[in-house]
């Protein structure tokens, strides 16, 4: 490597930046408007407009990724709830509930100005139970005349209260250290956790696509599915199912087999719950109902799952419905619509007669082999090679960018480094991803391309 313009420590440290393996989970939760989202931003560090002036606007993306003192994790936020769907606490409890469960570590955020509330207590409760590790943000504390307001929340018995000003970064890098310290290296519960254990699926999708009904078909048994309210919930429940020989875990099916009926806010109540399904899960299923269009929506689900790096099948559902007409638009909105996934097995199923369920287990295996794929370094760099030589970048300013050599940093997903002699234009880099997936398969999986350049 050394020959070629990167000394050892450069590629030992690219590779060590792109071979990170799943990263902690991190929760930020508390009431409306104490600062959450705010906090969230400053967490993340760009101003990605977390925050809405406009009370109750649903969000899709809950989670994001941060960085601090060179660690990484991702962040789950629950800013977007709305408050006034279930009731201040019974909602506050809820999205409490959901982003613990999710989380390795939680940052309970109180405003300092307010004081420890009664809906403040009941998230205390909640915390204890959980019994994962919390820091206690006394937000709104914009300067020192606060920092009294923050020794009051002493009395929540979470110990020592942070004072912070989310607003203007007051304490926040304080704030952080100390979240760090709780943060796990590994996230607990995900994959890194559990090896050796079943393999874990999360099966999404918009509501009404028949997850319920697909759930109680290859688990083999009807079971009655009860109408209730969403405050209600208790933790989420991963079922154990045997299909083909081998058990699986279906994760969060407790939101599965509930039908949540809520007129606002229950996008984003589905979305929470897809993100924390799909940070617990190694595969996930997402199901389309092809009586209707695809839609916007389940484009975004599938996006979920892709950014969090999970294998993806796509079980096309409802194919009882299909008569030639819309079987015929169905294929070509799946060409244009489905495009950016093209690598997912798909099925084509029906949860109503059983159509095909023979098909998922084979289509779940092949993502998860596509996922732990390794590509050993000698293999790769004849590939590189060869392909550099039949299709070089294209000549830019007088320069010809070339792939020097490439290794793979890591599984699941499988993610490479490229070393280059300059930039790597975006069209180029996508070429190499496609001839990747020709050469060695990828079926299923999510692959991550980085490069890094000569300086
Ligand atoms: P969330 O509902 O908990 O996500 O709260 P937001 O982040 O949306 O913040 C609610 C309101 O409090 C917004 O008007 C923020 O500008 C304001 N706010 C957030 N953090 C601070 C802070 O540290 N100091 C002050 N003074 N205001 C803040
Ligand atoms: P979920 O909200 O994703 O869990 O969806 P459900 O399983 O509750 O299904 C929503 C509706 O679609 C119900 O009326 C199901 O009977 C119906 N459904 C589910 N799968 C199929 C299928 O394969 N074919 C047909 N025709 N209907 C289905």
């Amino acid at each position: 490597a050394a020959e070629e313009g990167f000394d050892l420590e450069d590629v030992e440290g690219a590779i060590g930046e792109a071979g990170h393996g799943p990263l902690p989970v991190l929760a930020v939760v508390g009431r409306p408007n104490v600062g959450k989202s705010t906090l969230v931003n400053r967490m993340i560090g760009r101003r990605e407009a977390v925050v809405e002036d406009r009370p109750g606007v649903t969000r899709d993306r809950v989670t994001y990724e941060a960085e601090w003192a060179g660690r990484r994790f991702k962040l789950v936020d629950t800013g977007g709830w709305e408050q006034d769907v279930l009731g201040i606490d019974a909602s506050v409890a809820a999205q409490a509930e959901f982003a613990i469960d999710a989380a390795d570590a939680v940052v309970f955020v109180v405003d300092a100005t307010v004081g420890a509330t009664d809906t403040d207590e009941a998230v205390v409760k909640l915390l204890r139970r959980a019994g994962k590790p919390v820091v206690l943000a006394a937000n709104k504390v914009d300067g020192p005349s606060g920092e009294a307001d923050a020794a009051m929340l002493w009395s929540l018995g979470l110990g020592e209260p942070f004072p912070v000003s989310a607003l203007h970064g007051r304490g926040t890098g304080d704030l952080l250290d100390e979240v760090l310290g709780a943060l796990p290296e590994a996230p607990a519960g995900t994959f890194a956790g559990a090896v050796g254990g079943p393999r874990r699926i999360a099966l999404i999708g918009r509501p009404n696509v028949g997850k319920s009904s697909l759930l109680n078909k290859v688990a083999g048994e009807e079971r009655v599915v009860v109408d209730e309210m969403a405050g209600t919930t208790r933790d989420p429940v991963d079922e154990l199912i045997e299909l083909g020989g081998t058990t699986w875990k279906f994760v969060d099916t407790a939101g599965i087999r509930k039908r949540v009926h809520l007129q606002e806010g229950a996008d984003y109540y589905a979305s929470l719950r897809t993100a924390a399904a799909v940070e617990k899960a190694e595969v996930a299923v997402v199901l389309i109902d092809t009586s209707e269009s695809i839609s916007v929506q389940d484009q975004r689900i599938i996006t979920m799952a892709v950014e969090a790096g999970r294998a993806l099948v796509i079980a096309y559902n409802k194919w009882d419905t299909l008569d030639e007409e819309r079987r015929y638009y169905l294929e070509r909105e799946i060409e244009t619509e489905m495009q950016q996934v093209s690598w997912a097995p798909r099925v084509n199923v029906s949860a109503r007669t059983g159509r095909h369920m023979e098909k998922l287990v084979p289509a779940i295996e092949t993502a998860l082999a596509g996922w732990e794929t390794r590509v050993p370094t000698g293999r790769l760099n004849a590939f590189l090679g060869e392909l550099v030589s039949a299709h070089p970048h294209p000549i830019r300013g007088g320069k010809q960018p070339r792939i020097l050599f490439g290794t793979q940093a890591g599984t699941k997903p499988p993610r490479f480094v490229l070393f280059a002699s300059g930039f790597l234009e975006h069209g180029y880099r996508r070429f190499v991803e496609r001839r990747l997936r020709e050469e060695f398969g990828f079926e299923g999986t999510p692959i991550h391309i980085s490069v890094r350049v000569r300086e």
